[in-house]
């Protein structure tokens, strides 16, 4: 997708060989109107794919995955990483490894809100190890929902992830795919 290569070119911060920053318009500060393509983007590719519900990672993943759902007319479910008084019981429970704060947390969902009936869209904000796209699978499986794929606004190439997701028989459409984040410079697939 060029609006976000181009937006990545201008905005992104490489902080070291694993780690783009780009808390301008994704991870902190975000840019509705590219949110808005970047779900044009994944419902295009989906469309003709049944989704029935969108299922993201709190935080990042939220805005992509709510425009997605605009676009495809679906609700959005997002893991939650803190269970609270109104999220005690009857939930699809995985274990996480956060990538950037390389920390273990668990992630959440009712069981009211996925069901074996649904056809799941999973969006995430990046791809590296895997771990938070992988743990949506395990969530979907608990529910005996079947999976039409994964969305991933970026994808860093050179990490496990992708590979692990497509070892699983798993549709993976990335709309920026970087090859290196090497020399502070980033390189796209
Ligand atoms: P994974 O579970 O695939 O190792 O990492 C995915 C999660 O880690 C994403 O949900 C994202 O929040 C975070 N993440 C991974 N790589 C990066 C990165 O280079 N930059 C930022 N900002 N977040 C990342």
């Amino acid at each position: 997708m060029e609006l976000l290569k181009q937006k990545i070119i201008h905005e992104g911060i490489v902080l070291n060989n694993n780690v783009l920053k780009v808390d301008s318009f994704l991870n902190h500060q975000i840019d509705p109107k590219l949110m808005f393509e970047i779900g044009k983007c994944f419902a295009d590719l989906y469309r003709e794919a049944g989704v029935t519900k969108i299922l993201t990672i709190e935080s990042s993943g939220i805005a992509p995955a709510v425009m997605t759902a605009l676009h495809l007319d679906t609700p959005v479910v997002f893991a939650r990483k803190k269970k609270s008084l109104t999220l005690q019981t009857d939930l699809y429970t995985e274990v996480v490894n956060s990538f950037t704060k390389k920390e273990t947390s668990e992630v959440s969902v009712s069981q009211k809100f996925l069901s074996s009936e649904d056809h799941i869209l999973i969006i995430d904000d990046f791809l590296a190890n895997g771990d938070a796209a992988l743990a949506m699978v395990h969530i979907a499986e608990q529910a005996h929902a079947t999976i039409a794929g994964i969305g991933i606004v970026i994808e860093k190439s050179f990490q496990p992830g992708f590979d692990k997701l497509k070892n699983l028989g798993l549709r993976i459409d990335s709309l920026a795919r970087i090859a290196s984040l090497d020399n502070g410079q980033v390189f796209f697939s």
